[in-house]
């Protein structure tokens, strides 16, 4: 079979890769190897485990909220059998969801495990070859499994393995306290078990803001969950009715089950990549640039096989690009405004620099503000005033660095932290943002209220000021008497694109600043409608003049 642009895995960075080439008229093609399209996400991953989730945020608001709020429902029960008929009926939604896609936009799904023949064609079972002019691998990930002694007992199960599972387990130990283990610690200490971590790094969710680490470690150890950070595991040994997990210096804790949650990584073997000339690392996965090609020009790679992110929504981002790309357009993936949600209860989610990393690379020049939900009227009246939003920004121009959330409903609530980040917006452009009253979204204005030296507009705020954009990074300063926006943009379609602003307020000036980045940083990836769509806003803006050197705007608008 001969398409345009074939596409191996049907998750999230694949299923997305073939449906938007299609759109962009390729003959799309994608060879998925299991019964359902969807992948890691729909079938064993995020899904599920997300459906689980809002089983056990019920019998919260049963066990905590309702009989507050004047409503009697009694004991809540868990009734686990009817809990994964919902779950698995959520699923199988979604999956069906992403088979009626590939109808209506006319891909072509080959079922079979698919291996690269040659650098133009992979060899599928059961199924006819498919020959190709591009290719996207989107092959995922696989749970990793650690040396340790005792650990191939059937008690020992990955995520898919405890998703499975028909009964809770009384006892369970997770080893790994990064996100799918304390998701799924969280989840199953509602659902009754008892729960214990072992993690052998010093705090749970390595990779995020400390303080949301610490405050999640707090909630859990109110919630009964045993702790053991900066403990190894060493040993696990049946017990006839169980298990016996040995770690640290020679304690042990018994379990029933055990969740292995210590990582996972690239399904990069047994492809054919490297016979065709694709560079891969086995730890890191497949080396993709930013417009998601690999060594092999007409070969892309996304998702999980090649990235650092290992989320559903970078895959895809990054499926998204990879067909844009291999359809002849100029797409590139940008990571600044990634958001990083964490469903435990209480919930994190942050976006940008965490504050280590900010103070990292900004030393001093880091402030922070802190909006405790305790302060929240509609966080009050929803009896769920745990944790606080946390804004952190660079101190001398206020430029927005990352938020943290931890507490209620924040997973969906980051994403304007996401807009704001990508806009480059800085903490008063957020602190100048108006939120409905009285709204969970109140938060991310208070907290940026709290924190900004700089004062709202039209009173304090400096009377001039610079901004100059270098390498994708806005820097402000208070040196002219205009506004004036570089932006030195390193690809081939703009350079020294600037846009001056005169006879107006300096926070007017600022405020057209996010807008006016977004588009270069549009316009300059990729001729999208939204980049014709974001230029014409400028124009629009009543006080704002364009100066281009190079024309490029000029033909945008
Ligand atoms: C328990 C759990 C919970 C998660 N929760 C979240 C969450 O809440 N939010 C979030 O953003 N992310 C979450 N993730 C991560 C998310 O699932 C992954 O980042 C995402 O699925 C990656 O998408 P992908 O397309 O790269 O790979 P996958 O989803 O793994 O898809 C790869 C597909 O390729 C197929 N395949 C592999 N090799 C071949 C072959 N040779 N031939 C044919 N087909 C092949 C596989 O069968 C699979 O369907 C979770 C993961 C887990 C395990």
């Amino acid at each position: 079979m001969d398409c345009d642009v074939a596409v191996l895995g049907g998750g999230p960075g694949g299923y997305t890769a073939a449906i938007r080439a299609a759109q962009l008229g390729a003959k799309a093609v994608c060879i998925e190897k299991e019964p359902e399209l969807g992948g890691t996400c729909l079938r064993v991953g995020c899904i599920p485990t997300k459906a689980w989730v809002q089983t056990a945020f019920a019998i919260k608001e049963a066990e905590e909220t309702f009989g507050k709020l004047g409503v009697q429902v009694g004991e809540p029960q868990l009734d686990f059998g009817t809990a994964n008929q919902w779950k698995d009926q959520v699923v199988k939604q979604m999956t069906q969801g992403v088979a009626g896609l590939f109808k209506a936009n006319g891909v072509e799904w080959v079922k079979g495990e698919g291996r690269f023949k040659d650098a133009n064609t992979i060899a599928v079972d059961g199924a006819e070859d498919v020959s190709f002019r591009s290719a996207v691998v989107a092959t995922g990930s696989f749970p990793l499994r650690p040396p340790i002694e005792g650990l191939d007992s059937v008690r020992c199960v990955d995520s898919t393995g405890l998703l499975a599972q028909s009964q809770v387990p009384r006892r369970l130990v997770v080893l790994g306290g990064g996100i799918i283990g304390c998701e799924f610690a969280s989840i199953l200490r509602r659902f009754g078990s008892e729960v214990t971590i072992i993690e052998m790094l010093p705090k749970l969710i390595p990779m995020e803001d400390d303080d949301a680490a610490a405050e999640l470690s707090k909630q859990f150890g109110k919630r009964g969950i045993a702790l053991h950070l900066e403990k190894q595991c060493t040993k696990v040994e049946e017990t006839g009715d169980g298990l016996r997990v040995y770690f640290g210096d020679g304690e042990t804790v018994e379990c029933d089950l055990m969740l292995v949650s210590v990582g996972r990584g690239p399904l990069v073997e047994g492809l054919g990549l490297e016979e065709i000339g694709v560079e891969l690392d086995r730890r890191k996965g497949i080396a993709a640039d930013e417009h998601r090609r690999t060594t092999v020009p007409h070969v892309y790679a996304v998702g999980d096989c090649a990235g650092y992110w290992q989320l559903a929504h970078t895959a895809f981002r990054e499926g998204e690009v990879a067909a844009e790309n291999a359809m002849g357009h100029e797409a590139v993936v940008d990571n600044r405004g990634v958001p990083r949600p964490i469903y435990t209860d209480p919930e994190i989610a942050g976006v940008g620099l965490t504050e280590a990393e900010a103070r990292e690379q900004y030393g001093d020049d880091v402030a922070t503000g802190m909006f405790p939900w305790v302060a929240n009227a509609r966080a009050v009246m929803q009896n769920d005033t745990t944790g606080w939003v946390k804004s952190i920004h660079e101190a001398r121009y206020g430029e927005l660095l990352g938020i943290v959330m931890v507490g209620p409903h924040v997973t969906d609530l980051i994403e304007a932290g996401v807009v704001a980040l990508d806009a480059e917006a800085t903490v008063e452009t957020v602190a100048d943002g108006m939120a409905a009253h009285p709204t969970l979204s109140e938060g991310q204005g208070r907290q940026a209220t709290a924190s900004t030296s700089i004062s709202k507009s039209g009173s304090k705020s400096p009377a001039t000021w610079t901004s100059e954009l270098v390498g994708g990074r806005a820097v402000s300063t208070n040196s002219s008497r205009t506004a004036r926006i570089v932006c030195k943009s390193e690809t081939s379609t703009t350079k020294n694109v600037s846009l001056t602003t005169s006879g107006h307020s300096a926070p007017a000036a600022r405020r057209a600043l996010p807008t006016f980045v977004k588009a270069i940083r549009v316009c300059s990836s990729q001729p999208r409608p939204e980049a014709i769509v974001r230029s014409a806003s400028i124009a629009t803006w009543p006080d704002v003049q364009t100066r281009v050197p190079d024309g490029m705007l000029t033909t945008w608008l």
